[in-house]
């Protein structure tokens, strides 16, 4: 099936760390005849290299293209927190500026012998030092990356906790987070990887009519007149946050933001003014909150201190979620906020955390197969298949458990048009989604 090449590079980068090399090869394109894309080509790719231990990168046939929401690249790796495989979703514009930087895979093997940084930058692969970023907070980090030529388009990067060995460290797209809630940070750790640069090209050239039928599918999304969107706000009414605690946030400052090519925003971005005790001053402070989960944890725990304690997580790349459950009760915000920065330094034993009871209605292996941080706004089963087919495609998981009007078949009419071919690619793409729950 040649269905694909327009929407991929056929591209792979081999990264060995302990070799210190860096090739890109061609993708085998039986491979994505069989498994389409995102996390079940980076599940073969992980069978394929496992001897080397590795952490997989990879996108879908829909990633950066005209598609709603093609924002996704997906991590696949031995997750140390939960002890599975798990497939985590990075957001905002981590995905198009992969492919667009010339490579659709990406395998880092091995261990490198000091901290490094990944560059990939239009189709050529380089490691270089991180000597310098080690112990930076993440905003520091980015700001000195941001000073490095060549321009940085797209960081993953890791923070003091990752640093220090913490497990319950958590990756951050730029300065602003993420989901990894599986331990990501702490496989880069492992592997001595400090971040990885994407820097792309303009894009690649998709099929004239993707921009007609991407309307066609936005139109019928917002025919629905009861359709409101509230931002950050909307996912948490969907996982059921008490009204004195959103109030919280409604009461501050705040404006929407959406990654590449998203039509309904779940991400805000939020001024709020505190009184911070190190400076015994009010500050003025704005913080990114796309982790639902995260808020909502944190805010169950601390309530009216949540915002400036997930900004102490964003800042040494920890998962807000298992911060909050090892924060003392009844704290006040001093209090909180050096148990935040004493868990950035404190490395745990290497216990594996098993939560026991559902997300949601979620089982809890099925909502750690996925890294642990895509809210339970579906029941179980569809769920599990909504996630798997944007992980698959390319396309955010939140916004296809938020709009699951929008078919497979919706989807796929980006990639074919022809009858026969459409369903050639569902039947592969039902494979594709079984071998991922089964895996
Ligand atoms: S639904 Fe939210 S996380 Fe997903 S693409 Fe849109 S803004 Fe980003």
């Amino acid at each position: 099936m040649k269905l694909f090449n327009k929407f991929y590079n056929m591209k792979v980068g081999i990264v060995d760390l302990s070799e210190s090399s860096a090739e890109v090869a061609p993708l085998d394109a039986r491979l994505v005849a069989e498994k389409i894309g995102g996390a079940a080509v980076n599940a073969d790719l992980f069978k394929r290299y496992e001897d080397g231990d590795p952490l997989i990168l990879g996108v879908g046939p829909l990633t950066g293209s005209f598609a709603p929401a093609s924002c996704l690249s997906v991590a696949t790796f031995l997750a140390p927190r939960f002890g599975n495989l798990c497939h985590v979703p990075l957001m905002l514009r981590t995905g198009p500026e992969m492919k667009f930087s010339g490579i659709d895979f990406l395998v880092i093997k091995g261990c490198a012998s000091s901290p490094k940084m990944l560059h990939i930058d239009k189709g050529t692969m380089n490691i270089v030092s991180a000597e310098h970023l080690v112990g930076l907070e993440i905003p520091e980090a980015v700001q000195a990356l941001k000073k490095d030529p060549p321009l940085s388009r797209s960081i993953i990067l890791t923070g003091p906790a990752a640093d220090h060995g913490v497990s319950c460290a958590s990756v951050s797209t730029g300065m602003r987070g993420s989901l990894d809630k599986a331990g990501m940070a702490s496989r880069m750790a492992s592997k001595n990887l400090k971040g990885i640069i994407f820097n792309g090209t303009g894009g690649l050239p998709f099929a004239e009519d993707n921009l007609n039928h991407k309307e066609t599918i936005e139109r019928d999304l917002f025919a629905d007149k009861g359709h409101g969107n509230e931002g950050f706000l909307s996912v948490l009414e969907k996982i059921g946050i008490e009204d004195n605690l959103k109030k919280i946030i409604k009461k501050t400052k705040w404006r929407n933001m959406a990654c590449y090519h998203c039509p309904s925003p779940c991400i805000s971005s939020v001024e709020f003014t505190w009184h911070d005790p190190r400076k015994n001053s009010r500050t003025k402070d704005n913080i990114f909150l796309s982790d639902h989960m995260g808020f909502s944890a944190m805010v169950k725990k601390a309530g009216k201190y949540v915002l400036p304690l997930l900004k102490s997580c964003l800042r040494f790349g920890l998962d807000p979620v298992a911060a909050a459950k090892r924060l003392p009760e009844d704290g006040g915000l001093p209090e909180l906020l050096s148990a935040i920065e004493e868990m950035s330094v404190t490395p745990e034993g290497p216990e594996i955390e098993r939560e026991s009871h559902p997300i949601g209605e979620i089982p809890v292996e099925t909502h750690n197969l996925f890294g642990g941080g895509i809210p339970p706004v579906l029941p179980d089963e569809l769920w599990g298949k909504r996630v798997c087919l944007s992980m698959i495609l390319g396309v955010c998981p939140i916004f296809l458990l938020l709009f699951p009007q929008t078919s497979g078949i919706d989807l796929l009419k980006f990639l074919a048009k022809d009858e026969h071919d459409l369903e050639l690619l569902e039947e592969v793409l039902a494979s594709s989604i079984q071998s991922i729950l089964e895996d």
